[in-house]
């Protein structure tokens, strides 16, 4: 030790003793020396004085220092340390105290060493603690331990497999559902256990999938069924997706399997009632196609392919089978097809397609929108019939109907034309009987001549020759002169006019529309014998003029309503005698309507009268 020739104590001493204190204070650990064998608290650092709330310790034994630790253990290591001299060891050492003494007890864990503390004599006088405050690693360990269990318990009571596979795509983990559908402890299923309950018909396909795509670190998705534990066959649906570490890093697949033994069933149920629609579709002898949202055909049944070859029935722009359609005839079916697909309407049209034969052939068809559960347009179903037999009988009908009616127009253009001389050569006899047969005559004449041209009517328009000569006039004069017309010959009828505005103007064929109003006026007398009003109501609309002819007779039930306008269509059971007639009238109304763009429809009640409507575009209205 070198000189110290100022007597005073040693700098350098000084230095390095107040180093080790400040170590010994700083010191990141809790340090405490008890002396004698009651513990008198003598000396602690920082950390130590910090944990216990800075409380007056010095100096005082350890029980009356830290009372509430009585019991804890810790005492009585000390007391043995200091009679052993053997050093004692803690780890995760629980302790309950009022720690940094703020009224409340917390538990809180430590690492420690008691080590006997020795004087200069060598002889133990004390207990040096050392000690580390582990209550956040026990407690982030706890917490981690119940996040496990909390995991657990949600993945065992999950409905679904759950599973998860390191990067060789050996299971590590699967829950209890897993050991519930297999019956088999979990354990079983780790590895490649899982394998021996993949039912055999689908083992080589799952695995090659299964290997396949976990190699190439895909999501995948495959079905498969087990052999559950209960011997019956379940279907599972397995998802199954990567997994990586926070570094990056691939760690296998995490995925889970569903059970879908419910919908394997219903989709079985609906494969089996398709199979069973297609065999009752193929065995009809009619022609059934079906259609999907974007209207192009996804159908047809056995018929088709024997009427014509599929590919030509199916190509690309093929909207009903369009290529194969006669030219003339495709760009109405498909407009036709297009609109009532916009509207979800029924269709029914008639149009020539090509056979395998060669031969063109009529095909009347009907279609009608499919609608799923909720309403929204899958597409259509549509059956045809090959009608040109049909067609032809109704072409010989036609022809028939034309000539005979063409042949009978002469004569009675002649007899009324001689009638009409003798009336007028007549008029001043005193011969009542001969004037009032001349008279019924021309009238029966009348009746005939109407019947004949509207057969005449019938055939044109049934040939397509029906022309109109459209011209703009003024609607409302028309309408007033046909009724005054018509008036004449109605003996127990007053016709009542009424209309919105006296210009409407239309452009449309004038004696048509006049031959229109004939009909609904003649009617509306003819099955109103009881009545004495007829009432004749025109309401102007936006575009439109609507004529309305009220009658106050027998009436038309609802189910006939829809079919009057047919052609040759009369009310069965009505006495014939009393209303005569060919259910033509109507037929040809509706049709001259029609090619005026306007509609014709009926509102009615047995017992009360009819409503008869026509309605015809507006050319423009003069106020
Ligand atoms: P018809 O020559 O038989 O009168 P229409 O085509 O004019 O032929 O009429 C078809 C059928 O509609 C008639 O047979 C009749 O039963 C019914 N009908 C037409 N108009 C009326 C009406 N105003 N009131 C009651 N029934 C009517």
């Amino acid at each position: 030790m070198p000189e110290n020739p100022t007597g005073q104590p040693d700098a350098s001493l000084h230095d390095a003793d107040s180093q080790y204190r400040h170590l010994f204070m700083q010191a990141p650990g809790l340090i405490a020396i008890l002396r004698r064998r009651e513990g008198v608290c003598e000396l602690f650092n920082e950390l130590f004085s910090k944990v216990w709330g800075n409380r007056d310790v010095l100096n005082k034994p350890m029980r009356q220092a830290w009372p509430e630790l009585d019991g804890q253990g810790f005492f009585e290591i000390v007391e043995r340390v200091f009679d052993t001299g053997n050093a004692e060891y803690g780890y995760e050492y629980p302790a309950r105290a009022d720690w940094h003494h703020t009224g409340k007890t917390a538990e809180a864990f430590f690492d420690f060493v008691y080590s006997p503390y020795r004087n200069q004599e060598g002889v133990i006088d004390g207990v040096m603690i050392f000690g580390m405050d582990v209550t956040a690693r026990v407690q982030a360990r706890k917490q981690l331990a119940e996040q496990q269990l909390l995991f657990k318990d949600i993945t065992d009571a999950a409905a679904t497999a759950l599973w998860m596979v390191d990067k060789h795509g050996n299971i590590t983990f699967v829950n209890q559902t897993w050991a519930d559908w297999t019956g088999h402890p979990k354990e079983a299923l780790l590895g490649r256990g899982w394998v021996d309950f993949v039912a055999h018909e689908d083992r080589e396909r799952v695995i090659s999938s299964y290997i396949r795509e976990v190699t190439r670190k895909w999501q995948y998705h495959v079905d498969f069924r087990i052999l559950r534990g209960d011997g019956k066959i379940q279907w599972v649906a397995a998802t199954g997706k990567p997994r990586y570490l926070p570094d990056g890093e691939f760690a296998g697949y995490v995925g889970s399997c569903m059970d879908i033994t419910e919908r394997k069933k219903w989709e079985q149920i609906l494969l089996d009632s398709e199979q069973r629609f297609r065999t009752i579709a193929d065995s009809a002898p009619v022609l059934i196609w079906m259609s999907g949202p974007n209207k192009k055909t996804t159908f047809l049944n056995k018929s088709w392919t024997q009427f014509a070859d599929e590919s030509s029935l199916l190509s690309d722009k093929g909207l009903m089978q369009s290529d194969l359609i006669h030219k003339s005839d495709v760009e109405m079916v498909v407009e036709q097809y297009r609109r009532a697909f916009d509207r979800q309407r029924e269709f029914y049209l008639e149009y020539r397609m090509l056979r395998n034969d060669g031969n063109y052939r009529w095909i009347g068809m009907k279609g009608v929108p499919r609608l799923a559960n909720d309403g929204t347009l899958v597409g259509y179903i549509g059956s045809g019939m090959d009608i040109t037999e049909m067609k032809e009988h109704e072409q010989v009908k036609n022809d028939f109907i034309g000539m005979a009616s063409h042949e009978l127009k002469t004569p009675i253009t002649s007899i009324k034309a001689y009638v009409q001389l003798l009336l007028s050569i007549y008029k001043d006899a005193d011969d009542e009987f001969l004037k009032k047969s001349l008279t019924t005559v021309n009238k029966q004449i009348n009746k005939l001549t109407r019947l004949i041209s509207d057969l005449l009517d019938v055939s044109k328009m049934e040939s397509g020759r029906l022309s109109l000569n459209s011209e703009p006039f003024v609607l409302n004069d028309v309408l007033k002169e046909t009724i005054e017309e018509v008036q004449h010959t109605a003996a127990h009828h007053d016709i009542v006019y009424t209309a919105c505005s006296d210009t409407i103007t239309v452009l449309a064929d004038r004696d048509r529309i006049a031959q229109v109003l004939i009909n609904f006026l003649t009617n509306a007398i003819k099955y109103s014998p009881e009545a004495d009003r007829v009432d004749v109501n025109v309401t102007c609309k936006q575009n439109e003029a609507i004529i309305a002819v009220k009658d106050y007779g027998i009436g038309i039930s609802a189910e006939e309503q829809n079919k009057i306008f047919n052609r040759f269509y009369r009310v069965e059971g009505r006495n014939e005698q009393t209303f005569s007639g060919f259910g033509i009238g109507l037929y040809v109304a509706a049709e001259i309507i029609k090619r005026h763009n306007g509609n014709t429809w009926v509102e009615s009640h047995p017992g009360t009268g009819s409503v008869f409507y026509f309605s015809l575009p507006v050319h423009s209205t003069v106020a």
